[in-house]
């Protein structure tokens, strides 16, 4: 089978004072084996809990209150909490935008390679440690014997973050989720993350679900998108047509807020507004009090998401165009 996760109708809620409120609705996406898809949104989208909810990482106030996970052809949420565990440490990896809430500061960086693999393999030390050379050759770490006697501040915020990717990689996960691994890095910096992600996808054959606020830095490495607002997926397909020709009011705004696009455009176009929070998001399409094209039925009636030709969008206006 080349599906590698499919998640169906996900919904989180999250139980808070004034009520409950869903964070992640009617989310529904697949991915196939060495596939690479990115969640797109601004912060409070639902990106990170969906990316979460995979592994099942949602806790209280936040639950799972609906749909299910699909990975390697097992229900997740029917696991119990010790399968699910070895699922996160063996088949599915997460990166996060700090590499220091993954590593340990007062140990080297080749004791903690050599404690992760021993804890999942009874290997011998030197196997272990001749592993973590080869894993930290993989990402492009240069002199790896002599890297791995150092301390996490020993390296850069750039090496660091590689650093946890041959972490990553000690498993051989199935799954990479990568959650603004490189939004704290410099630009050249974070093209190099994106680079070296693209480059292990191929070779090991490893999904990756890629998190970012930022539409150019996703559509470098993933062959398809998900943009989302306020918990829904907006707009889904292929990265190159979202590209070219997005169709969302919202997706429109994110491509021409990115700077590559300024000389075409003449300046940079923010979206004007910011993102609902939990507890105020709005009757009708989430996105129409910033939308320049809101009708009437926007106001009213949530759009839904309709594909065609594996090009999906939610919102009203285009539903009348495929109609015409
Ligand atoms: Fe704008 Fe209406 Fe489309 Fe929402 S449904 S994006 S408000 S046109
Ligand atoms: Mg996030």
């Amino acid at each position: 089978d080349q599906t590698l996760l499919k998640v169906e109708d996900l919904e989180v809620t999250f139980a808070l004072r004034a009520g409950d409120y869903q964070a992640v609705k009617g989310v529904s996406f697949q991915l196939d084996r060495g596939g690479r898809l990115g969640l797109v949104g601004e912060s409070g989208a639902g990106k990170s809990i969906t990316g979460f909810s995979i592994i099942n990482l949602i806790s209280p106030p936040g639950r799972i209150s609906g749909g299910r996970v699909l990975f390697e052809g097992r229900d997740l949420s029917k696991l119990s909490p010790e399968a699910m565990r070895s699922i996160r440490g063996d088949r599915v990896a997460m990166i996060f935008q700090d590499p220091m809430m993954t590593l340990n500061p007062v140990l080297t960086v080749g004791q903690q390679m050599v404690e992760t693999i021993r804890a999942h393999r009874s290997i011998s030390q030197a196997e272990a440690e001749a592993l973590a050379v080869a894993k930290l050759a993989k990402v492009h770490i240069p002199s790896p014997e002599r890297r791995l006697r150092q301390y996490p501040h020993e390296f850069s915020g750039g090496m660091r973050q590689r650093i946890v990717i041959a972490i990553s990689l000690l498993a051989d996960p199935a799954l990479i989720i990568a959650d603004e691994p490189s939004t704290a890095l410099d630009v050249t910096i974070q093209a190099e993350i994106m680079e070296l992600l693209l480059e292990l996808c191929e070779s090991e054959r490893m999904g990756l679900i890629l998190i970012s606020h930022d539409l150019g830095v996703v559509s470098q490495v993933s062959q398809r998108m998900a943009i989302m607002y306020a918990g829904h997926i907006v707009e889904m397909g292929p990265t190159e047509a979202i590209v070219r020709a997005p169709r969302h009011p919202y997706t429109q705004g994110l491509l021409a807020a990115l700077p590559g696009l300024q000389s075409r455009r003449g300046r940079l176009n923010q979206i004007p507004g910011v993102m609902p929070g939990l507890t105020n998001i709005p009757p009708g399409c989430p996105f129409h009090p910033r939308c320049q094209s809101a009708k009437d039925v926007c106001r009213t009636e949530l759009p839904a998401l309709i594909s065609r030709r594996d090009h999906a969008v939610a919102c009203h206006l285009t539903r009348e165009e495929a109609q015409a």
